[in-house]
Formats: C-alpha cells, sequence, structure tokens
C-alpha cells in the first residue's frame, strides 16, 4: 500500500474562504491526501490567502517565507497559493516566488485535484486564475449536505457588483451570482437531518440575493423558506449592504422566529461626502433610517459594523461624523480598519494626503470611543438569563462547554457536552471583553 500523502492547509480571510478551503479539503482528500497540523509534516502546502487590506496580503508572504526552509529541506515538497492575492497577483507569483509551485485562483478551487497530480508527476509549475463564465459558476457552488457541528456556513451567493471605491473584493472574486434556492433549500434540509441546528447564510453581500435578473426569489423570502425548515432553530446571515437592506428584509427580525436578533451592517463612515467617494450608495440619513426601522420591528436588536479610519481626504470633520454615528447607533460592536490603498481600486488613484499619524490616533479614538460602547452591552448582559445555542466543548479546554447568545457572544459554562444541538436558558455570571461565563438554569 503506498503511504498516505499529507497536506497542510493555512486560511486567511473572511467566511468565503472558509468555506473554499473545506472545498479544498474536501478535494484533496479525495485524492489521496490527509490533512496534518503541521507544516513540517506535509508533501503539501497550501495558502488560501486574502488580498482585502496591505497587512493582510503582506501575511501571506510572511508565512509562504517560513515555509521555504521546508522546501530547501525537500525539494519534492509542493507549495501552493489559493485565494485572493493569488487571484490579484496570478502568474506573477511564480515569477516573483521561484520555490511557487502552483497558483489557483478564487472561480478554480475544482481544479486543483488536476494541478497537484500535474506537479506530482511532471514536476512543472502550474496557475489557474481564469474567471469562469455564470454557467460553469452556477455548477461549482460549495456544497455540504452533511456536518457534524451544530452551526455551518451556507453560500447563497458569490462575488460583488458594488465597486466601493476601496475594495478589491469585486477585483478578485468577480461577479455577483445568487445560487438557485432549491439547492440552498436543499441544502439546509440535509443539513438539519445531519444534526446542525444553525445555519449563516453568507455571501458578499446577500442582500441583493436574486437581484440580476435570476427570475429568483428575494433574499427575503429565501429567509422565510429556511425559517420553515424543522430542525433548524437559528438563521443568522452575513454580510449586508445597508443600501441592499429592502424592508421586507427588515421585517423579517420581527416575523421570524428563528432568524437571530442580531445584523452585521457596515457603514464604512458617517459622513455623506466620504460615502459618497467611497461610491456606498447611501447617505447617513438613509443608513440611520434604515438602523431606526430595524429597532421598532425588533427593539432587541443588536447591531455591529466595519469602519474604515482615514479614508482619502477625510477630514477631521468627517471623522467626528463617524464618532457620532457610532454614538447614535450604539452597536454592539465594531471592527474597524485603517484605509490601506488595493492595487486596480478607484480610491487608489485619489489624491491622499493624510498623514500616516493622523490617521493612527483617529484609529485610536474611534476604538477608545467603541470601547465604552461595547463594555456598557457587555455589562447590562451581567445577571440576565439568554437562551444558549450549544455547540460543544468550550475551547479554553477547562471541561466547560459553550454555546452563543443570538446576539453571537459566547457563553462558556458548566455542564455536559451531550447538550450539543440543543437551546438552554444560561444565567450570565461575569462578562469578559470576548465572552461570557454562565450558570445553566436547571428547572
Ligand atoms: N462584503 C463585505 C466585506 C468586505 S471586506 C462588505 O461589503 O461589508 C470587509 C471589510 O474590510 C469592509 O467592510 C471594510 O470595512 C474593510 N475594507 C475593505 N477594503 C478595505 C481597504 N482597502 N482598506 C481598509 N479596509 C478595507
Ligand atoms: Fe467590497 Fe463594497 Fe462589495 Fe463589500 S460591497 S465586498 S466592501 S465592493
Amino acid at each position: 500500500m503506498p503511504m498516505e500523502k499529507r497536506f497542510f492547509l493555512e486560511t486567511f480571510g473572511c467566511q468565503m474562504n472558509v468555506v473554499d478551503s473545506e472545498r479544498i479539503v474536501d478535494l484533496l482528500q479525495g485524492i489521496g491526501y490527509g490533512q496534518v497540523a503541521e507544516p513540517a509534516d506535509a508533501d503539501l502546502i497550501l495558502l488560501n490567502t486574502c488580498a482585502v487590506r496591505d497587512k493582510a496580503e503582506r501575511k501571506v508572504y510572511g508565512h509562504l517565507g517560513r515555509y521555504k526552509p521546508l522546501k530547501d529541506e525537500n525539494p519534492a515538497l509542493i507549495l501552493g497559493i489559493g485565494g485572493c492575492v493569488a487571484q490579484q497577483e496570478g502568474e506573477k507569483l511564480l515569477t516573483k516566488l521561484p520555490y511557487l509551485d502552483l497558483v489557483f485562483g478564487t472561480h478554480n478551487v475544482h481544479k486543483l485535484p488536476e494541478m497537484v497530480r500535474a506537479v506530482e508527476n511532471n514536476r512543472v509549475r502550474c496557475h489557474e486564475t481564469e474567471f469562469l463564465d455564470r454557467e460553469t459558476r452556477l455548477q461549482l457552488f460549495p456544497t455540504r449536505t452533511f456536518a457534524d457541528t451544530v452551526t455551518r456556513f451556507v453560500t447563497v451567493m458569490q462575488g460583488c457588483d458594488n465597486f466601493c471605491s476601496y475594495c478589491v473584493v469585486p477585483h478578485v472574486r468577480g461577479r455577483e451570482i445568487s445560487r438557485p434556492s432549491a439547492e440552498i433549500l436543499h441544502e439546509v434540509r440535509q443539513l438539519a437531518a445531519s444534526g446542525v441546528r444553525e445555519v449563516t447564510l453568507i455571501g458578499q453581500n446577500v442582500n441583493s440575493y436574486g437581484c440580476k435578473g435570476e427570475n429568483e426569489m428575494s433574499f427575503a423570502r429565501l429567509l422565510a423558506e429556511v425559517d420553515g425548515i424543522e430542525g433548524i432553530e437559528r438563521i443568522r446571515f452575513t454580510t449586508s449592504h445597508p443600501k441592499d437592506l429592502s424592508d421586507e428584509l427588515i421585517d423579517c427580525f420581527g416575523s421570524l422566529k428563528k432568524l437571530c436578533n442580531h445584523i452585521h451592517l457596515p457603514v464604512q463612515s458617517g459622513a455623506d461626502r466620504i460615502l459618497n467617494l467611497m461610491n456606498r450608495g447611501y447617505t447617513r440619513e438613509q443608513y440611520l433610517a434604515k438602523v431606526l426601522r430595524l429597532q421598532t420591528v425588533c427593539p432587541d436588536i443588536r447591531l455591529t459594523s466595519d469602519i474604515i479610519v482615514g479614508f482619502p481626504g477625510e477630514t477631521e470633520e468627517d471623522f467626528a461624523a463617524t464618532l457620532s454615528l457610532m454614538e447614535q447607533v450604539r452597536y454592539a460592536d465594531v471592527f474597524s480598519f485603517i484605509y490601506s490603498p488595493r492595487p486596480g481600486t478607484a480610491a487608489a488613484g485619489l489624491p491622499d494626503t493624510l498623514n500616516p499619524a493622523v490617521r493612527q490616533v483617529r484609529f485610536d479614538r474611534l476604538l477608545t470611543q467603541q470601547e465604552e460602547i461595547s463594555r456598557s452591552w457587555r455589562e447590562a448582559d451581567q445577571g440576565r438569563v439568554f437562551e444558549v445555542l450549544v455547540e460543544g466543548e468550550s475551547r479554553q479546554g477547562n471541561g466547560q462547554i459553550f454555546g452563543r447568545t443570538t446576539w453571537n457572544r459566547i457563553v462558556n459554562f458548566e455542564g455536559d457536552r451531550s447538550l450539543a444541538g440543543s437551546l438552554v436558558p444560561v444565567r450570565i455570571s461575569r462578562v469578559y471583553r470576548n465572552s461570557h461565563l454562565g450558570k445553566l438554569v436547571e428547572n
């Protein structure tokens, strides 16, 4: 019997990459590769990469550099890179990095087995970064109808047509395409039958699901269908673009029992002038009107957001508008980023006179203000009893189990592993920055 080959896979970036990596695992197992946890034990090392900010991209090169000595020691080792950096740089990567064997783009994950075989058999170096046509892409949506976890991501759409001026995603993920609803619902039913209790419907811009003349149901309708699937207890979705957040979708937070009371609704900036330069397609007032409607249909809803600090030309007044919007909305959490120019994007061509130190100071001010608000949300949970969907053993490795509240806060508590998959009442006894500690309420 030939010894099984081994691969090591490292995943960077967003939930789209997480799902692509699962597919990579399936495909490699299909050609006789087993996954290992240590790069030094592998015959094949793959990086699934993120290009959204320069820092993310530099990290990829840093890690690749770390694997180079392994290749020097073992020339038979295959080193490959996929995902958004691979898509952005393409064949150039093979020139830039002579120790690299293969480069596969965001539409070419399915070609991985034949590429690996080609490298193994012929020691050729190869790259595949062509974008595919709609028909082919429709056949290639990531699917998994069985899972041994309580929660699952389900891809409903891919790509993005929004072209926010700072963002590389439309360039590296291609045009928007929605997956047929029948396929999505079939997958969710199968997952529910295999024990999954929570699904998160994912895409770069889920709110425009079915909006590209695909003669399909709206995203709100899709949610209502998922809500009716037996076995599923909770539904989440991400990411939402505010401009495509319809009243019909907002109303789901009032009408669908299983939809969690949380929405991630990235605002990016609180200043109309900057929102316009970002090509976001909404004003501060329009955004706040949607927030108000969300809070009206679901008074218990909590919002989270993404914010970019220091977009080219951002004035002190623009930045103050962002801070005041954050005060007004009172997000439970904010993911903030210092603006990073990305190749090929419109914003990269804007005059940029902002000093890096000014960006850093604004970023720190934003963090400080938000931490105050996040802390008050956390503290408000102290002593209250929440319904928690138990996911399994706590990652802290102390024998506790963990689950999440409707707002996606992690709660660790003493309990039996067999509770995984159940909704249980838990009283919050201590609040920490990243999780709560609780006690199971026995009835
Ligand atoms: N499709 C999602 C996620 C996009 S990327 C959405 O539209 O919300 C995730 C976040 O990264 C963005 O929301 C934005 O805040 C940030 N981001 C994207 N490009 C960036 C850039 N060039 N510089 C800094 N932050 C950026
Ligand atoms: Fe990027 Fe804007 Fe598309 Fe989000 S909506 S992926 S920020 S272009």
